[in-house]
């Protein structure tokens, strides 16, 4: 699939543009602070619904003014869809696809594909857990709708379980307890979901990210997710038992929001172990299995969006990567542009403002 324009009114530090793409690469070139990174910001806000940068929707809207307004177009085989954004201070955004508005973002999701590369996602192997939970969340709800469904009722239930537990802290009372059982099943129910749909991911990103891995750099890649509960019965058990645990430290101890996979390289563990450059090589394995799963699914390749990839890849593997996907579109930044493009669109981007070379 590819984006065919891009309209923003007090989007960051733009006014008003509009921009016309072309369905191979298109470059952002221009000097720091520019505004380089807002344009793949805004792009991938119509992919899920959210900044990559900031859980704080107003912190889009242009300094001054009090709302943003975006809308875009993007075409897969099929047909052609208009997304529009509206964005006030203080106020639920707006959504609309093809001129109707949603009223959940989950009905956003899954339209527009993207992948998105951008240097501090490099903490997907060195930083904690949350990153790597993070990194299946958004790639499954794009990959399935229904993951993200379940992913909200999920946290919603956790987030219950959590304040009934902080109560029991202060009072405890046998009815109070009885409820938490109740919450237990709904938890268990859920996580169990959630295990199923990231056991599944992870054995097939696995399969694509080690061939890529390999063929970019031959090192073996590894990816091992290992859930601590597979069944209902042993996760509902664990929580029975820990309950007490649970009070005194006051929040849910196990589950889905909890898990981690593991990231080797050469058998080694790759957190411990991995240099700078094989870290981007394996953030960049994993990112290009993420679409070619999406490929798989859809028979449509998602958009790419590179941010700053020039500095962070070295010759061998902008080559690998460029080899990768000569006819899919995508999106980068940049500098400058230092023999970059060879087809497709360059904008130069100052101050706020994007202009096509011609
Ligand atoms: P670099 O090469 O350093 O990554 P960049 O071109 O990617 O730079 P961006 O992150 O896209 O830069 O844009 C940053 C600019 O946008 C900064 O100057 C910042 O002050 C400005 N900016 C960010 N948010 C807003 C906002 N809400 N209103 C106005 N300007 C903003
Ligand atoms: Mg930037």
């Amino acid at each position: 699939m590819y984006i065919k324009s891009l309209r923003l009114q007090n989007f960051r530090n733009y006014v008003e543009q509009e921009l016309f793409f072309d369905p191979t690469t298109n470059v952002f070139c221009g000097g720091n602070a520019q505004g380089k990174t807002n344009l793949l910001e805004v792009l991938y806000l119509f992919s899920m619904g959210k900044s990559f940068r900031t859980q704080q929707d107003a912190e889009l809207i242009r300094f001054g003014t009090d709302f943003t307004r975006a809308e875009l177009v993007f075409c897969d085989r099929n047909r052609e869809q208009t997304l529009e954004i509206i964005i006030l201070r203080d106020r639920k955004k707006q959504i609309k696809i093809n001129g109707l508005s949603i009223s959940k973002l989950s009905e956003l999701i899954g339209n527009l594909h993207v992948v998105l590369f951008y240097p501090e996602e490099l903490g997907l192997v060195k930083d904690g857990p949350y990153a790597r939970r993070r990194f299946m969340d958004v790639a499954l709800s794009q990959l399935r709708p229904a993951y993200y469904h379940v992913l909200g009722q999920y946290h919603r239930t956790l987030e219950q379980r959590n304040k009934l537990i902080k109560k029991i802290r202060f009072s405890e009372s046998e009815a109070m307890r009885d409820t938490v059982f109740v919450w237990n099943e709904k938890l268990v129910d859920y996580g169990i979901e959630l295990i199923a749909y990231r056991t599944a991911f992870m054995e097939e990103l696995q399969a694509l990210a080690q061939k890529t891995h390999y063929e970019a750099s031959k090192e073996e890649l590894t990816l091992s997710y290992r859930p601590r509960f597979s069944d209902r019965q042993s996760f509902l058990d664990k929580l029975e038992s820990s309950f007490s645990r649970e009070v005194e430290q006051g929040c849910t101890l196990y589950g889905p929001h909890r898990d981690d996979f593991e990231i080797f390289i050469n058998g080694k563990d790759a957190k411990s172990f991995a240099s700078q450059g094989q870290q981007r090589s394996a953030v960049l394995s994993l990112k290009l299995a993420q679409a070619d799963l999406l490929f798989k699914e859809y028979g449509e390749y998602p958009v790419l969006l590179l941010d700053d990839i020039m500095s962070e890849l070295d010759k061998e593997r902008r080559a690998y990567l460029a080899g990768r996907i000569p006819d899919k579109q995508v999106f980068i930044t940049c500098t400058d542009l230092d023999g970059l493009l060879e087809r497709g669109k360059v904008f130069t981007v100052t101050n706020g403002c994007a202009t096509e070379n011609k």
